[in-house]
C-alpha cells in the first residue's frame, strides 16, 4: 500500500481524467475525526462545500456510507441529490430521495430486547453508551474505563449469543454492535452504486475501519481505495488523518473547475509565441 500524499499526482490524474467518478466515503474518522460520542462528530462548512461542489460536477457522483443511521447521517451530512447508506448498508437513499431498508421491521424486536437485557447488565458501569439504530444496537464503550472493558464485552457478548440464529456480533473502535444477520455490508452498497453509473467509472472509496474491508475489497478491479487510519493493505492508499483525505479531494475539485466538464478533458494546448 503506498502512501497517499507520496502519490497524489498519480491518484488525481486518475480521477480527474476518468469518464465517471464514483466518490465514495465513509464518515466518522474519514471525513471527520473520530469523536469519543458519536453525537460530537460534526462536519464543517468548508467539508459540506467541497462534497456539494464535486456532488455538481456532471462527472462526478458522491456517496456517503456510514455505520451510522440513515436519518443520522442525512442530517450530519446536510446535502441533496447524492447517496446515503447507512446502518452499514441495511439503508440506502438514492440521489433521488428514494429510500430501501434492507431488513424485516419485525426483526427489530429483538434488538430491544438485547437493549433491555444489556442496560439491566450494565447499570452502574460509567460511560456506557447505547445507540439503538434499527437494524444495528450499538454499545459505545470509548468513555468507559479500560479496567471494566473485559466486563462489558463479557456481558455483550453473551447476551447476543443468546439471540445468535437472529444477530451478529460486529466490534469497531471503541464500539460494539449487534446487528440482523443478513448479507448487507459496505461492500454490497459500494457494488450496488457503481452499478448505477455509466461504465468506465472510476469507483474511489475511502473508510477507516473494519467494516470499510468490505468496501476495499468491492472496489477492486473498478476503482481505487483509500484507507484512512489506521491502514489496511486491502487498500490502494494510506491517509494519514481525515484532514488528508480532505485535502486531496480540494485538489481534485480546484483541478476540475478550472477544466471544462466533458467526457473526456482536452489537453492543454501550446500556448503560441
Ligand atoms: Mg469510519
Amino acid at each position: 500500500m503506498r502512501n497517499l500524499l507520496d502519490h497524489v499526482d498519480d491518484f488525481l490524474r486518475a480521477a480527474s481524467e476518468a469518464r465517471h467518478v464514483g466518490l465514495l466515503t465513509d464518515f466518522d474518522g474519514t471525513l471527520v475525526p473520530a469523536e469519543s460520542r458519536p453525537d460530537q462528530a460534526q462536519l464543517p462548512d468548508r467539508t459540506r462545500d467541497l462534497l456539494r461542489d464535486l456532488a455538481r460536477h456532471p462527472r462526478i457522483t458522491v456517496a456517503v456510507i456510514s455505520g451510522r443511521a440513515l436519518d443520522d447521517l442525512r442530517v450530519r451530512i446536510g446535502i441533496e441529490r447524492i447517496w446515503y447508506v447507512g446502518n452499514h448498508g441495511y439503508e440506502i437513499a438514492s440521489p433521488d430521495g428514494k429510500v430501501e431498508r434492507l431488513f424485516d421491521p419485525e426483526e427489530l424486536e429483538v434488538l430491544r430486547v438485547l437493549e433491555e437485557e444489556l442496560r439491566r447488565e450494565t447499570a452502574g458501569i460509567p460511560g456506557v453508551l447505547f445507540e439503538p439504530k434499527g437494524p444495528i444496537l450499538a454499545l459505545h464503550v470509548r468513555g468507559v474505563p479500560s479496567e471494566e472493558l473485559p466486563r462489558v464485552e463479557s456481558i455483550f457478548q453473551s447476551a447476543v449469543e443468546q439471540h445468535r440464529r437472529r444477530l451478529m456480533v460486529d466490534r469497531g473502535p471503541g464500539v460494539f454492535e449487534a446487528r440482523l444477520r443478513g448479507s448487507s455490508n459496505k461492500g454490497a452498497s459500494v457494488r450496488r452504486i457503481h452499478g448505477t453509473l455509466p461504465s468506465g467509472t472510476l469507483t474511489v472509496y475511502a473508510g477507516d475501519d473494519r467494516t470499510d474491508q468490505d468496501a476495499f475489497r468491492a472496489v477492486r478491479g473498478r476503482g481505487i481505495s483509500v484507507a484512512v487510519v489506521p491502514a489496511s493493505e486491502l487498500a490502494d492508499y494510506a491517509a494519514a488523518a481525515p484532514a488528508e483525505w480532505i485535502g486531496v479531494l480540494e485538489r481534485l475539485r480546484e483541478i476540475l473547475q478550472a477544466r471544462p466538464a466533458g467526457p473526456r478533458p482536452a489537453r492543454p494546448r501550446k500556448r503560441r509565441e
